[in-house]
């Protein structure tokens, strides 16, 4: 008999995924299968496909100021041409925009994060190692 049993999926035969797209649709840096985030934008403890541990993952505000820069760029930007175009009351300009900034900020959190943690991963950075990589010092504080 030639009966092979399958093996669970260890960290060694994983091939990693793209981590722009890995981090746009929220998966797992590691597999590209199992998901990033636990709730909105909370992180899961660990990956439920490959098990690998995202505990030390943190964007901090990496995601937030890219979010700010970019959703600015375009709340204002249409703002200053309706406001020269129409010359809309002040008050019209508050209730139509800030439910599109919010809309704007809320859509890309999640993606700009994902991308973020994602991007940690491939490179390595200090904090968001992959637990199978053995070439990296400890963060005893002793490098
Ligand atoms: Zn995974």
């Amino acid at each position: 008999m030639n009966h092979q049993t399958p093996q669970p999926d260890t960290q060694a035969n994983v091939v990693a995924p793209s981590p722009i797209w890995a981090g746009l649709r929220g998966r797992c840096p590691h597999c590209g299968t199992g998901h990033l985030f636990a709730g909105f934008i909370e992180v899961a403890p660990a990956c439920e496909v490959c098990g690998q541990d995202f505990s030390k993952a943190d964007s901090g505000d990496g995601p937030v100021i890219f979010i700010i820069m970019l959703a600015s760029l375009i709340v204002l930007g249409s703002m200053l041409v309706i406001d020269t175009v129409y010359s809309p009351p002040m008050w019209l300009q508050m209730v139509v925009w800030m439910p599109v900034m919010t809309g704007i900020v809320l859509g890309m959190m999640r993606p700009f994060k994902g991308v973020l943690i994602s991007l940690q991963f491939h490179h390595k950075a200090g904090q968001a190692r992959r637990s199978d990589d053995v070439s990296s010092p400890d963060q005893d504080g002793s490098a």
